[in-house]
């Protein structure tokens, strides 16, 4: 009965989030919000492909917002909840979708095919990258209602199948903004910085933690304004655009992850993606 009434208190702000919610789209690379149950009752915990997702409280109901990874087969797939003791499984379905291939030229064959020396380093960058990108921290009060990172161009979408100088590589893990080198790069909402580096491919780096696995993450900038452990608010400066890493010019790539999952940023931000996108009648070659 105490616990109970400390947890209610414990939950009233989660209200005052709720208000933007990323947009639903149920796909490899897409999200599927699924109501699990009123919030009067507890939370249930909520898992996929057994990592736990993000449960919050929008509209009087607990939802699940689960991040489907890019390798999804189209067709039926389950979300378990553990409400108590109890065991229940829940149902969605995924649609298929085929990304377009994008080819890449880049003039430094070390970002191609790295060296010895190289691989190396890639293999030592892993290790603090994939520590923050494991990070759950259990706040009840997410905030969902994002903003873009960068007043810039749209130059490349989440999910394209890459090809750099002609050779396969892994499908494009987030969105890119193009801007000149030194454009400001701001937070897309409240959360916690938790790693902050230089890395081969991704460059100058920043992670942010916005709880329970929500996670963003910041390449190829120029300079970094924040450390780790910082708290940020929406539209403080993380740092600026650069040219860092793995690039062809001066942009930002900003990933996303749900239950360590990289998810399309465009669904956060969808009623700005037509202003970004627009820019791209004028600016591109
Ligand atoms: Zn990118």
């Amino acid at each position: 009965m105490t616990n109970k009434l400390i947890l209610l208190l414990f939950l009233i702000p989660v209200t005052a989030w709720a208000t933007k919610f990323p947009m639903q789209s149920v796909v490899p690379g897409g999200i599927v919000s699924i109501p699990i149950g009123e919030s009067s009752e507890l939370p249930p915990r909520a898992y996929f492909n057994k990592r736990r997702v993000l449960v919050m409280d929008h509209e009087n109901q607990w939802i699940a917002l689960v991040g489907i990874p890019l390798k999804t087969k189209p067709g039926t797939h389950n979300i378990s909840l553990k409400p108590r003791n109890k065991n229940i499984q829940t149902q969605f379905t995924v649609a298929n979708k085929e990304y377009p291939a994008q080819y890449i030229t880049i003039k430094n064959k070390r970002m191609v095919n790295p060296n010895p020396d190289d691989l190396k380093r890639i293999k030592s960058d892993r290790i603090p990258i994939n520590k923050a990108l494991r990070t759950w921290s259990e706040q009840a009060s997410i905030d969902t209602h994002f903003i873009a990172p960068v007043d810039g161009r749209l130059s490349s979408l989440f999910g394209l199948k890459r090809f750099f100088n002609n050779q396969p590589r892994n499908p494009h893990s987030g969105l890119d903004i193009a801007a000149p080198s030194g454009t400001p790069i701001k937070a897309p909402a409240s959360a916690k910085v938790i790693d902050t580096g230089n890395y081969y491919y991704n460059g100058n780096t920043v992670i942010l933690d916005h709880g329970q696995g929500l996670i963003s993450g910041y390449f190829h900038m120029s300079d970094i304004h924040v450390k780790p452990g910082q708290l940020v608010k929406q539209s403080d400066l993380l740092g600026t655009v650069g040219a860092t890493g793995r690039v062809t010019g001066p942009h930002l790539h900003w990933n996303i992850y749900l239950n360590r999952t990289k998810v399309d940023p465009a669904l956060f931000i969808a009623d700005e993606i037509p202003v970004l996108d627009a820019r791209n009648n004028k600016d591109a070659k």
